[in-house]
């Protein structure tokens, strides 16, 4: 049976960072996969002269539909939302636009942030918490993966995670997940060339620390699995 994967992100390219592994894993299985999300990204620069929010905008959305090509998806829709707005948007309202999408498509599995949106970032805090939110009120049936750092990452990559500032606080990795994938092979090969298609996002990455730990740095995802609630018992909450 075609079971169906629901991702809700913050910006293009954190479905491709956190979530390639379980998108490939289920398009090889036949499954249907859509992507929510909430921003176009278009502050995400050092370089705001040269990249001001419309025309960036308008890159990353095309950076995604490369990227998203590459990972087999063909489902996708923003919601909207401007890049760094959404932890003061009105959350019943955010959480609502989701709830619609999760009735509409009838996700057999939800995933989306952390409580501490990976990397820290707002935005993916209060995506994380509109998606939740929006699972616990239409859908507690459907089980929730919620992505975190895979275990040892803060050691293992101290000293690239420092020198390129892509954690706002310390990034936790002290939660043991309930699912913890390797990416490797053919797969890692696709994640890869996922997360190069956006390239105003990890050109500087790769260039900095080289194709070769980048590979590294991003094989593994992990996520916290709040498994289904009979809908009985959420009623009772
Ligand atoms: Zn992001």
């Amino acid at each position: 049976m075609t079971r169906t994967l629901l991702g809700v992100w913050a910006h293009p390219d954190d479905e491709t960072f956190l979530s390639s592994g379980l998108i490939l894993a289920a398009r090889e299985r036949g499954d249907r996969v859509v992507l929510v999300t909430a921003t176009r990204g278009e502050h995400g620069t050092d370089d705001p002269g040269r990249w001001p929010p419309g025309r960036l905008g308008r890159l990353r959305e095309r950076e995604l539909e490369a990227a998203l090509a590459v990972l087999g998806v063909d489902e996708h829709r923003f919601l909207g939302y401007g890049d760094g707005s959404c932890a003061h948007a009105a959350e019943p309202l955010a959480a609502r636009a989701i709830a619609t999408v999760i009735e509409e498509v009838r996700p057999d599995t939800i995933v989306t942030f952390g409580p501490d949106g990976v990397t820290g970032h707002d935005d993916h805090r209060a995506v994380g918490r509109w998606t939740t939110r929006a699972r616990h009120r239409v859908a507690p049936q459907v089980e929730l993966l919620r992505a975190v750092l895979a275990p040892g990452f803060t050691r293992r990559f101290a000293a690239v995670n420092e020198a390129f500032g892509v954690f706002m606080d310390d990034p936790a990795d002290d939660v043991d997940p309930g699912l913890h994938l390797r990416l490797e092979g053919a797969q890692l090969d696709r994640k890869i060339e996922a997360m190069l298609a956006q390239d105003s996002q990890t050109r500087r990455l790769v260039d900095g620390v080289g194709l070769a730990t980048f590979r590294r740095w991003w094989g593994e995802e992990a996520f916290l699995v709040d498994r289904p609630v009979a809908a009985s018992a959420a009623a009772a909450v």
